[in-house]
């Protein structure tokens, strides 16, 4: 069974098998297997531990999310968030449910976030200090620019926590070139291929120790895992880590630096995409968004304008023919999606596009085209 669903992915074989043995991550010996993933993380993203720090945490995205709005504003802090689709929604709910004040930018959820937009909002808010924005808007398919949005931040004198859960490892992100970013965010099982359960802060060392203390929560708490790695060495966790998952990313980094790295994989993304946007249109489908917007992570695709469609049907079908995709839809009007990245290539979206074909088929849809 393929996973065609941004998140969790499809992984390779060997990374599953990486997790299938016991590790006692307070051992020593767990130690250099740890200090390989932070030196790999650090080069995919150009970190300098000089400045920055590379925070894990137990647990899925939205934890990392929270830690992050928790560690670097202060109590009603104001973080200026474009909702650019339901990851943005959720940045702003945990924000607003952590006691921030979040300050929502009503955008497109077709079309790349306007950087003039955001300076706009900054300079008419000066009690705004963040911009949160989602990198890769899962919901949408969107990708938004974090070099430009982030010129706008730095040019207005404000930080910029930056939600790349579905697109670091594949999409660029050089944070050595963007001093404005406090915290990217990002997790072990999107593009970075490896499994659930473990996520990531990469924060700067400075706003994070100015903040300490401001978290409200032990458990979110990045700048307590700081100086927690300070005091007793890099390797230990105050909680207890998924080893196995970490050991799964370990070599799932050896294997995505061994393909070439992020421009590699984003580059098999993007082609994956490519066929699988242009396929739906071949059998008579409509994908959400046009060609030029698409980003190369996740597709959506209109559902067909027909009675007998039905999403919970179509992904039976589907299933019994290889291919998992999500049971739900995140768009206004109803789609299916189909996830571009995992252990995935463009030929299974080849056989995917012919088995999407066949699905609707067997379930009795003619009438492609989305409902008028
Ligand atoms: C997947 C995802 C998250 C977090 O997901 P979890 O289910 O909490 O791991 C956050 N933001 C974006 C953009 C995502 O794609």
């Amino acid at each position: 069974m393929l996973l065609l669903i941004p998140g969790p992915v499809t992984t390779r074989p060997e990374v599953r098998a990486a997790a299938a043995q016991d590790y006692a991550p307070w051992d020593r010996s767990f130690r250099p297997l740890y200090g390989a993933v932070r030196q790999r993380i650090a080069a995919i993203a150009g970190v300098s531990f000089a400045t920055d720090t590379i925070l894990p945490l137990q647990g899925a995205g939205h934890f990392a999310v929270e830690a992050s709005l928790r560690s670097l504003l202060p109590p009603g802090g104001r973080i200026l968030i474009p909702l650019t689709g339901s990851y943005a929604e959720r940045m702003a709910r945990l924000a607003r449910e952590a006691g921030r004040d979040p300050v929502t930018l009503p955008v497109s959820d077709i079309a790349p976030v306007p950087p003039a937009a955001v300076a706009q909002a900054l300079a008419a808010d000066p009690s705004i200090s963040h911009v949160g924005l989602v990198y890769s808007e899962t919901s949408s398919g969107v990708v938004h620019d974090p070099v430009t949005i982030g010129a706008a931040v730095r040019g207005a004198g404000r930080r910029m926590i930056l939600d790349a859960v579905s697109a670091f490892g594949a999409l660029p992100l050089d944070l050595a070139r963007q001093p404005e970013i406090d915290a990217a965010i990002f997790t072990a099982n999107k593009c970075l291929e490896g499994l659930p359960g473990l996520s990531f802060v990469i924060a700067r060392i400075a706003p994070l120790l100015a903040g300490r203390g401001q978290a409200g929560s032990w458990s979110f708490d990045l700048a307590d895992i700081h100086a927690m790695g300070e005091r007793d060495g890099w390797g230990g966790f105050r909680f207890t880590p998924p080893a196995q998952v970490m050991a799964a990313l370990r070599t799932a980094l050896v294997l995505h630096a061994a393909e070439g790295g992020a421009p590699a994989r984003l580059a098999r993304y993007r082609a994956n995409a490519d066929v699988l946007h242009a396929g739906m249109g071949a059998i008579g489908l409509t994908p959400y968004l046009a060609a030029p917007v698409q980003g190369p992570i996740v597709l959506n695709v209109h559902a067909p304008g027909d009675a007998r469609w039905s999403l919970h049907g179509f992904v039976d079908a589907l299933k019994a023919r290889g291919f998992l995709i999500s049971n739900f839809h995140n768009t206004q009007r109803p789609s299916f999606r189909v996830g571009c990245i995992g252990a995935t290539t463009p030929d299974d979206m080849r056989r995917f596009v012919t088995a999407a074909d066949a699905a609707l088929t067997a379930i009795g849809v003619t009438r492609r085209a989305p409902a008028d």
